[in-house]
């Protein structure tokens, strides 16, 4: 389960979220054993990309003070269909490539008004993508699905090598935020067979940075909060 690396990284991660609080109109709170499920499911599916369903956890809602601790200048209430609650579990619904994967399979379109939903069917509130070897910045198509995202839309982007047919992509603009328990560093293309691996998938493929955004349909950024399973941030002073 939960490593003492992806703990770190969380703690990490954490403290530039409390840091760049005036610069997010919202948080969302996800827990770590959430978040390891969906790293080890697009470890487990390279190179594919994989699409997670989320619904929000409506018996955990935000413990007292986080909110305070969290947001900032900017905050708006209201913004998006579970803000307040803590993420629930998981769903894997599909995996493909960047185009396939957010047509949802049959099974998981609940009725039959998808087509007023999106590709996706509108099944869950919040939905989180993979970008193997591309950063997780939304794309226009990214964009464009999350129109019909009640929550929020995350993006898990993975660096991995072998590289294959889809070398690392970092031409687009947005803000980034790594996982990781480094300072965050600056990577250029190239530069992947110096970098440290800090895993292996089952696949074979060297696991060389995480990182992971949320963001609302109106194209605000929204604040992800990396918590333990009653909703409490991971602390960055964690010395496990
Ligand atoms: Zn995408």
């Amino acid at each position: 389960m939960v490593n003492d690396w992806l703990l770190r990284a969380a703690g990490s991660y954490n403290q530039l979220s409390r840091e760049s609080r005036d610069d997010y109109a919202a948080i969302l709170l996800m827990p770590v054993d959430t978040l390891y499920s969906i790293i080890d499911w697009t470890f487990r599916s390279l190179p594919d990309e994989i699409l997670v369903g989320i619904d929000p956890n409506l018996e955990l809602p935000h413990p007292i003070g986080v909110d305070e601790e969290f947001t900032g200048a900017d905050f708006q209430s209201g913004l998006f269909a579970g803000q307040g609650y803590v993420l629930g579990k998981p769903h894997l619904v599909n995996r493909g490539d960047s185009f396939s994967v957010h047509h949802v399979p049959e099974e998981w379109i609940d009725d039959s008004f998808a087509e007023d939903r999106g590709s996706r069917g509108g099944r869950f509130t919040h939905w989180i993508h993979s970008h193997p070897n591309a950063v997780a910045v939304p794309s226009g198509a990214d964009a464009d699905a999350a129109q019909w995202t009640e929550g929020c839309d995350m993006i898990l982007g993975v660096r991995f090598s072998p590289e294959g047919s889809l070398p690392w992509f970092d031409e687009v603009g947005g803000r980034r935020r790594e996982l990781s328990t480094r300072d965050s560093a600056d990577y250029k293309p190239g530069y992947l067979s110096s970098l440290p691996s800090i895993g292996r998938a089952s696949t074979g493929h060297s696991i060389h940075g995480l990182e992971i955004i949320a963001f609302h349909r109106s194209g605000l950024g929204v604040n992800l909060i990396i918590t333990d399973s009653r909703g409490l941030p991971i602390n960055p002073n964690l010395n496990p």
